[in-house]
């Protein structure tokens, strides 16, 4: 950890450990074991899984293994939108058809009432407020896409969404040249860290083992190879995210995907009055680098973006530290946003990675051959998905292993979704930057020339990168 020139915290993996404290580290693993499920990795997808497997099966031997501790990834970094966002949605609608992808997005949008509501029944205080979800548009290109996407998303029965005019926005909130907003109620803001710590205690309560510090460097069938000892199971399921790529031969699976934040000092009560802001409402944009923010707990505003959004050979960062650029990148936002907060100091800066798969569709399989499951590529959607991934996994290795039959979660159209790996190295590194570095000149181009048209740069990087639907 360290101070960045504006004297923010930089790094110390996130600002939410900086809040709540860094977890006393579990035990490691100390030799060959046994269990009936080998879980790789407790964040959200690993921990939300064994709970739901000893909800199911309490007689189940479950096992986490996790290189540094719960949380250490993004489910201890994230911005905290627990909302009913879908990576892959309109991809799994072509594929298998509207209906489909209308149960998909039903199961998402009771996600997010499943989340509150195990979290309160497990005693977990995570600062969950349900003020759902705000998007505004701030230019006339953006406002375009943001009533494009209004109708895009009744077409997928979220019949409570709601459009706002210019007026209606600023009742809501102040954004500085604010035009249009659309708001769902399904969504939640909530603290990462609290949420990942409570879940980890709650699984442990269960009788599920932990071990921490205790990196994976093998997944095969039926084995988990750690330098500790292995752990065979009949299943092993991968739950590892933007994390893949350190796995031996998942290097080109999913692309560990970069994306940074900063959180403010506490704003005052004037500085508050200012804003508005009262429905504590999660809040992104459209812009095609898009920002996405929440108002803590606290009275603080935690905002996140891109930043540099991939290095080279799918490596990660070091413990969260952030380009001093990339701070000022936010920072600019934030003002841009919202003016009256420029002498606003930012208290902490940091970053994690996302996994995003070449098809930009979240997935989760249960290989019956070989007994290897996986979840993940939620391209930074994953706080609500990673709870509905996990209930789906637990279906699936149900239906497996004779425990329980086929359910709705096992026939929706992401699970056992197949897709090619992405380009060796330079061309990975070369298409990502080149991506988001049109996406910024699109942006650009949008504010200082408004029109009402998307600029075409955007959607041709959509394009190369694969990610239009
Ligand atoms: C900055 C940021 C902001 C985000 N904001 C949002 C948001 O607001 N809303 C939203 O929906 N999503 C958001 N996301 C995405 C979301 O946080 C993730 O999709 C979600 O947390 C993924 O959870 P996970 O359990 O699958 O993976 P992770 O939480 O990343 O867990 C992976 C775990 O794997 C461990 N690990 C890695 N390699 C090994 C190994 N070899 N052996 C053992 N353990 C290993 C890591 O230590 C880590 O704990 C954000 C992500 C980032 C980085």
């Amino acid at each position: 950890m360290s101070s960045s020139a504006s004297g923010a915290v930089n790094g110390g993996i996130s600002f939410w450990y900086a809040d709540d404290g860094l977890p006393a580290v579990r035990e490691p693993l100390s030799g060959d074991a046994s269990a009936d499920v080998v879980i790789v990795v407790g964040g959200y997808t690993g921990l939300w899984t064994a709970y739901y497997l000893k909800q199911a099966a309490p007689f189940l031997r479950v096992t986490v293994l996790e290189q540094k501790f719960c949380g250490y990834g993004a489910s201890g970094r994230n911005g905290g939108w627990l909302y009913n966002g879908v990576a892959g949605r309109d991809r799994y609608a072509k594929l298998h058809g509207h209906e489909a992808a209308v149960r998909l997005q039903r199961a998402m949008n009771d996600t997010v009432g499943e989340v509150v509501a195990v979290t309160e029944a497990a005693g977990i205080d995570a600062d969950l407020y349900r003020g759902g979800v705000l998007e505004v548009a701030t230019t006339p290109a953006q406002l375009a896409r943001l009533k494009a996407f209004h109708e895009h998303e009744l077409s997928y029965g979220e019949q409570d969404r709601e459009l706002y005019d210019a007026r209606e926005t600023r009742e809501r909130i102040r954004v500085a040249d604010a035009v249009g907003a659309t708001w769902t109620p399904h969504g939640a803001r909530l603290h990462p860290v609290k949420l990942v710590k409570g879940l980890a205690a709650a699984v442990e309560a269960l009788g599920v083992t932990i071990h921490e510090s205790t990196p994976v460097t093998e997944i095969r069938s039926r084995h988990a190879v750690t330098p500790y000892g292995t752990v065979r199971a009949p299943y092993v399921l991968r739950c590892t995210e933007g994390f893949t790529a350190s796995l031996k031969g998942q290097r080109r699976t999913w692309l560990p995907m970069n994306s940074s934040m900063i959180a403010t000092e506490p704003l005052t009560d004037e500085q508050w009055a200012a804003i508005g802001w009262d429905g504590r409402e999660t809040l992104g944009d459209m812009a095609h680098a898009y920002m996405y923010a929440q108002r803590t707990a606290d009275g603080r505003i935690a905002l996140g973006g891109r930043g540099v959004p991939y290095r080279f050979g799918s490596k990660t960062d070091n413990d969260g530290r952030t380009q001093e650029a990339t701070v000022d990148a936010l920072r600019e936002i934030l003002v841009r946003f919202f003016p009256s907060l420029a002498g606003l100091r930012v208290a902490h800066a940091w970053s994690g990675v996302l996994g995003v798969p070449r098809d930009w569709c979240a997935t989760v399989t249960l290989d019956r051959a070989t007994g290897l499951g996986w979840a993940g590529g939620y391209v930074g959607s994953g706080v609500a998905t990673a709870n509905l991934a996990a209930r789906t996994l637990r279906d699936l290795v149900r239906l497996d292993s004779g425990q329980g039959g086929r359910t709705e979660l096992t026939d929706l159209p992401w699970v056992d979704h197949k897709v090619r790996r992405w380009e060796p190295e330079p061309f990975r590194w070369l298409g990502v930057q080149g991506m988001y570095a049109t996406y910024r000149a699109a942006d650009r181009r949008e504010r200082l020339r408004p029109g009402a048209e998307s600029s075409r740069l955007a959607r041709l990087a959509d394009r190369v990168a694969g990610r239009h639907s």
